[in-house]
């Protein structure tokens, strides 16, 4: 589903950071954490500033690359500037508009599980638990579709996630997984930027077992390629 652009938050920090140098607070609720923050700068950020998961996703893109929930082109543009053709896809309007002025040339407000923007894509990027836009685990048998519809015969998405069950864990290294209803990694969150709320969606941060039993399921392998230092991963996704 496209974001409505009163509705656009994240958007409305991105283009406020890129035309006048600094934005609002962008914060962020959530029923699982305490209202958190997210630095607008950071979704600009450069390689160099970028962790050793987003490095090596971009060092492992080649060929046809597609950049999803690009946000502010972050990985789009210096993809772009080392050659590789890069398709960048956002439901967030703004982002979109944004990543047009800052130069990424091929740029389309476009769902992923929903929208056309072309197939045969060498490369599927999903960065910052890019994995999150399936938003529950339910959804991963479409998103492996979704996959197989885009990806070239020899392609592969590159995605990060997270693994939460750190949250659950008490001081002595148990985790205690009673209180949640379904799978741990289901988030709730809602973005607000100045007075205008966002609405409210899901997003999933699955840990790397299940995830590579899922994609078994779907006639995919999961590679753990590396571990962040944040309980986080980066995993190729190819077909089995
Ligand atoms: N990849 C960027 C932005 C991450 S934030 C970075 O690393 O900085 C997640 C982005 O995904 C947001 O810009 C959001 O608008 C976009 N998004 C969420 N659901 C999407 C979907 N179904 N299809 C395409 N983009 C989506």
């Amino acid at each position: 589903m496209i974001f409505p652009t009163d509705r656009d938050p994240m958007g409305m920090a991105i283009r406020d950071y890129f035309r006048h140098g600094h934005a609002d607070r962008l914060r962020i609720f959530s029923s699982m954490f305490d209202e958190d923050e997210m630095p607008v700068s950071h979704l600009f950020r450069t390689p160099a500033e970028m962790n050793s998961l987003e490095r090596t996703a971009l060092a492992l893109s080649s060929g046809k690359v597609l950049d999803v929930g690009a946000g502010s082109g972050c990985h789009a543009l210096p993809l772009q500037t080392a050659g590789a053709s890069v398709t960048a896809i956002d439901v967030s309007p703004l982002s979109v508009e944004i990543m047009r002025e800052r130069g990424v040339r091929d740029v389309r407000l476009a769902d992923f599980f929903t929208d056309d923007f072309g197939t045969g894509y060498d490369t599927i990027l999903m960065l910052m638990n890019g994995i999150g836009i399936c938003g529950a685990l339910i959804e991963l048998p479409s998103f492996f579709r979704r996959l197989d519809l885009l990806l070239a015969p020899e392609g592969c998405a590159l995605v990060d996630s997270c693994d939460l069950a750190y949250v659950y864990e008490d001081d002595e290294g148990n985790t205690d997984f009673s209180d949640v209803e379904d799978y741990y990694g289901e988030v709730d969150y809602q973005m607000q930027y100045g007075a205008v709320k966002g609405l409210v969606f899901n997003w999933l941060y699955v840990d790397f077992d299940t995830l590579s039993s899922a994609a078994s399921d779907c006639g995919f392998c999961a590679e753990l390629l590396r571990r962040g230092d944040a309980f986080d991963f980066l995993v190729r996704l190819s077909r089995a």
